[in-house]
């Protein structure tokens, strides 16, 4: 099964951000599936300028192309694994609706934690 991570990007420190996805693939891996990574994916291909949007933090595409690159990892994906934090980001936000709308099996990360039974997803407190 492909699994899909989504956690916060935007505004987030990067040892934190990358913990996190760390500890979301790990998560993903021990349950036997592969774990599909936003900043894996490759930017929307096209030629020419990229579509209007905001610009991203990388500087070759906008937030447009990343996000574009991203959905269409996302709907290629079994489930969602939401990291703490998805709601208050829009990007996560953004994943989370579209993949209720396709049918993904969605997981919050304290659910999964749980059904690790014992392990408290403890990446957050450091
Ligand atoms: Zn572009």
């Amino acid at each position: 099964m492909r699994v899909y991570v989504a956690a916060p990007i935007a505004g987030i420190d990067p040892a934190k951000r990358d913990a996190a996805f760390a500890a979301g693939a790990q998560a993903v891996v021990a349950a036997d599936n592969d774990p599909v990574l936003p900043m894996e994916v490759p930017p929307w291909p096209h030629e020419g300028p990229c579509p209007e949007g905001a610009l991203s933090a990388e500087g070759f595409h906008n937030v447009p192309c990343h996000v574009r690159g991203e959905m269409s990892a996302l709907i290629q994906c079994d489930a969602l694994l939401l990291m703490p934090g998805w709601q208050d980001s829009k990007g996560c936000m953004l994943e989370a609706s579209v993949a209720y709308e396709i049918g993904l099996s969605v997981t919050e990360w304290a659910d999964s934690a749980r059904e690790r039974q014992g392990s408290e997803g403890s990446f957050e407190s450091e």
